[in-house]
């Protein structure tokens, strides 16, 4: 990356998202910079499940093989964090990173997604991606059949639990810090043979670097060697909200309002991927990123057009 270079497009993320975005709008011939700061969410995984076709890579030869493929077409990749986005008023916006450096970009594509916040439980964030889990999509099929454990979540209760119990019949939902929950889930959950244990969960019973246990505040220790926890997932999209970006309540917090290109309400900028969707696996964000990609490609064109329309319509005639 060159200092005060002007690039088409800053890709900021180099995620999933924010590597389909780059693959396109390199073939597009778009003068385009990726600025990754190197921690994609799923890095504590060994294996990366449920993308067609790449169904078990690990998550760090996926990204290796997505940056070979963007170089390929020119694109620029490097190593940092952006921590301010300032529009110039020339139909561009100044891009910093913390490290001094600067970038010129005449549109934004947003890529760079969530943190996971880990229930407060000693010992879990240790086993994280290993045998403390979130996402049954993601891992269900590799612990099939074994005795999971779900910690209740403050916000979807025992939805999670519920969940899970397509991989295993053995599921017990640890309710922890959640006082009840809500009477349909009750009646669910009994329906699923998922059996509730009342009261704190205090920590993990880890033997030979195993889960083998969840241990109660009250000291009980109930065996379980896979656990499910629905994290708070809180979307890295401060730079879009400093920009001024719109956003949208939901029961999990707000996000950033985005249309079916990714487009924000800030003109010039898109965002794909867990920064504008909690809900999106590897192969949405990287769907999200390709389609904001188009988008931005499209929208280059067009006001390149619309600005040689304007100029030779004020060429006087004669
Ligand atoms: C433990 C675990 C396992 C998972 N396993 C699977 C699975 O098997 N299959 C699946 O489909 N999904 C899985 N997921 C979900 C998957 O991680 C996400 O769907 C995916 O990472 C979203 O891609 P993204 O590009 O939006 O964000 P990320 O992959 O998180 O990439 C965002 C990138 O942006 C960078 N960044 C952030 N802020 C800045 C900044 N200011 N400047 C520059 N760079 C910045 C980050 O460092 C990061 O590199 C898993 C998640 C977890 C937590």
């Amino acid at each position: 990356m060159d200092t005060n270079e002007r690039y088409d497009v800053v890709v900021v993320g180099g995620g999933a998202a924010g590597l389909s975005a780059a693959l396109v709008l390199g073939r597009s011939r778009r003068r385009t910079l990726v600025v990754d700061a190197g921690e994609p969410r799923n890095a504590p995984a060994a294996h990366m499940q449920g993308y067609l076709s790449q169904d078990g890579m690990s998550p760090a030869d996926f990204l290796a093989a997505g940056r070979r493929e963007i170089a390929a077409y020119g694109v620029g990749l490097t190593a940092g964090e952006v921590t301010e986005v300032v529009p110039d008023g020339d139909d561009a916006f100044a891009v910093r990173l913390a490290d001094g450096r600067t970038a010129g970009a005449r549109r934004l594509v947003v890529t760079t997604g969530l943190v996971d916040e880990l229930p407060d439980i000693a010992g879990l964030r240790a086993r994280w991606g290993r045998d403390v889990l979130h996402c049954p999509y993601c891992h269900g099929w590799e612990v099939r059949d074994r005795d999971f454990g779900v910690i209740a979540h403050p916000v979807t209760g025992a939805h999670q639990a519920l969940i899970v119990s397509q991989w295993s019949a053995d599921v017990t939902l640890f309710l922890h810090t959640t006082a009840a929950l809500p009477e349909d889930q009750r009646a669910r959950v009994a329906a699923a043979g998922i059996e509730v244990v009342t009261g704190e969960v205090a920590g993990l019973v880890i033997e030979d670097d195993r889960l083998t246990g969840v241990r109660m505040a009250d000291g009980r220790t109930v065996a379980r060697s896979v656990l499910f926890a629905g994290t708070r997932m809180v979307p890295r999209d401060g730079l879009l909200t400093a920009l001024g970006a719109a956003t949208r309540p939901t029961p999990l917090g707000p996000l950033v309002t985005v249309d079916e290109t990714g487009r924000t309400s800030v003109p010039g900028v898109w965002a794909a991927g867990n920064a504008i969707g909690l809900a999106e696996q590897v192969v949405n964000a990287a769907s999200g990123g390709y389609r904001a990609g188009v988008a931005v490609n499209t929208d280059l064109l067009l006001a390149d057009l619309d600005r040689a329309v304007a100029s030779a319509e004020s060429v006087p005639i004669g």
